[in-house]
């Protein structure tokens, strides 16, 4: 909840596959008392959907017409636990499943089927019909709110973001290799970079942040001075 009297605005944080925006996100929106919506896990339960009902064949092809029969079907909502917030898929709490190499081997061609954005991005839209909100993704900043006050762009090289990801997964227990996680968000970045339907593009209005050298506590300081600074502009 805001507890301030700023005015409450619309945060955008889009980027690169593993690039870090989740997490200055999720600061900023705890810092600001703003909600945090990761888009991109939503994308993920979409995907883990359709493995679940075996419409994703063992080489990757997309039994698309089932999936985009099924969506009115496919209920994604988040449960705040304190310091940690799951993502629910039919209500059933999938966040760790939804991490596994697995959903990210899928989820960029899942992410590119048109009618999966259109009812992702209707669904990000209601949740910020109010504001007081920071969303991270891929289109968030071009697509779902064009309008926001704060848009970012966030970008590191590749290699350190394969490292970082890495270092997470690790972490989580999820057995994998450098060199699975650097070609995953290679792959990732370029289907996300080229769809047709709301490409992975910084916003013109955006401002870019490479992280490729900064520290978290650096990255979530420049990232709320911006936010302050916004708010002072307004
Ligand atoms: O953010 P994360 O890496 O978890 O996103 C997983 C995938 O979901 C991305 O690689 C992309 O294919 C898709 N995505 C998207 N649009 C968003 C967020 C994520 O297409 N707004």
């Amino acid at each position: 909840m805001n507890t301030t009297t700023q005015p409450l605005i619309t945060i955008a944080i889009d980027g690169y596959s593993s690039s870090g925006k989740s997490s200055m996100a999720r600061q900023l929106a705890k810092t600001i008392g703003y909600r945090y919506i990761d888009s991109g896990a939503m994308y993920r339960a979409v995907t883990l959907y359709a493995m679940q009902h075996n419409m994703i064949s063992d080489d990757l092809a997309i039994d698309e017409q089932s999936l985009i029969a099924a969506l009115p079907e496919i209920d994604i909502d988040f449960q705040v636990d304190g310091e940690r917030q799951y993502t629910l898929l039919n209500g059933v709490n999938v966040e760790s499943d939804i991490r596994s190499m697995a959903v990210s081997n899928r989820v960029s061609p899942v992410s590119a089927i048109p009618a999966v954005r259109h009812a992702l991005v209707k669904m990000q839209q209601q949740m910020g019909q109010q504001k007081g909100i920071v969303m991270d993704g891929r289109d968030i900043g071009t697509t779902v709110f064009p309008d926001a006050e704060m848009k970012v762009f966030v970008n590191a090289s590749a290699q350190t973001r394969a490292q970082r990801r890495l270092s997470e997964l690790i972490e989580k227990g999820v057995a994998t290799t450098y060199e699975e996680v650097l070609s995953n968000v290679i792959n990732r970045d370029h289907i996300d970079e080229t769809r047709a339907e709301s490409p992975l593009r910084k916003a013109d209005d955006a401002i870019a942040l490479d992280n490729s050298t900064m520290s978290i506590e650096e990255q979530n300081q420049w990232l709320l001075n911006l936010y302050n600074d916004t708010i002072a502009n307004l």
